[in-house]
């Protein structure tokens, strides 16, 4: 066990910077106290760092930490840490590590024995989450889709039955293409893109998948989340599932009545049905 205070001053300590998504305003004060006072900023790309750093009137030493060179550079900056240094890490727009760089740097100083601390800001999912109508007791963020038809297939179709709304990240230029496959896959749900958050032609298009091709003449630009709601069909669990699911942990070494109860657990059964329908002969 590993336990990490970030507000005792005494051990190196990565800082995360949440950045905006559009609207420079949304960058908190003590994310830019933070820039102030670090001696590098490492970043995703070093040239919009540097343009954001010069909004705020912050001049500082950028490194650039990128997905292609993120292993190698992680390192360099566990170094610098070590010996001292105050480090920030920004990517392009929203939380690092969320469809973008940070989780290997992130990693990496964890391993090391280096404090991380996130300092909070806009994250587009969270954004359209909130805003968009659909369900957000419950969410799961995919991120994007891949750009190969059979993979994106593969990856919905693993999604399909999950009750909770589901978030995904998609380019202009592949909205359609990846709605034409959301509706084979899951069927003419119901979703929401919000479009351009926080800047000037922020938009949310409500309605069901077939209805947002009727855009598709006019074309939607811009940077986007696609949010889909969850399935809202009942799932059917068959007695077999059960007595197989407890004859495998039964396998793994699980005494029954602890494998009765895991079972009962994941597919949310009652334990006495799962005790009659074993011990039945
Ligand atoms: N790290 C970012 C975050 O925390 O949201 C996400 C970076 S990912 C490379 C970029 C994708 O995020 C875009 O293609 C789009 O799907 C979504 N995105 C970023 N900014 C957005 C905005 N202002 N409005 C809508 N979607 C946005």
């Amino acid at each position: 066990m590993i336990r990490t205070k970030s507000f005792d001053n005494t051990d190196p300590i990565l800082y995360l910077i949440a950045t905006p998504i559009g609207n420079l305003s949304e960058i908190s004060e003590r994310a830019l106290e933070v820039l102030r006072n670090v001696d590098f900023v490492a970043a995703e790309d070093t040239r919009n760092a540097r343009s954001l750093l010069f909004h705020y009137g912050i001049k500082k030493d950028c490194i650039s930490v990128r997905e292609h060179n993120e292993v190698q550079a992680s390192l360099s900056i566990i170094s610098l840490l070590r010996e001292g240094k105050k480090i920030a890490y920004m990517s392009d727009a929203g939380y690092p590590g969320i469809s973008d760089p940070g989780y290997i740097l992130v990693n990496k100083a964890i391993e090391s024995g280096i404090k991380v601390s996130t300092i909070s800001g806009s994250s587009a999912f969270l954004n359209a989450l909130v805003s968009s109508g659909l369900p957000t007791n419950h969410f799961y963020f995919f991120g994007f889709v891949s750009p190969k038809e059979k993979e994106a297939i593969d990856q919905l179709t693993n999604l399909k039955e999950m009750k909770d709304t589901l978030i995904f990240y998609e380019s202009p230029h592949r909205l359609f293409k990846t709605l034409r496959i959301m509706e084979k896959v899951f069927g003419n749900r119901e979703i929401v893109i919000a479009r351009e958050l926080t800047k000037i032609n922020e938009e949310y298009i409500r309605g069901k998948i077939k209805e947002i091709f009727d855009l598709e003449q006019e074309g939607l630009k811009g940077e986007m989340v696609v949010l889909v709601s969850g399935s809202l069909e009942e799932k059917v669990i068959d007695d077999e599932t059960l007595k197989h699911r407890v004859g495998l942990l039964n396998k793994k070494g699980l005494s029954t009545k602890d494998a009765i109860e895991i079972t009962s657990e994941e597919f949310s059964v009652n334990k006495n049905y799962i005790y009659d329908l074993v011990h039945k002969k």
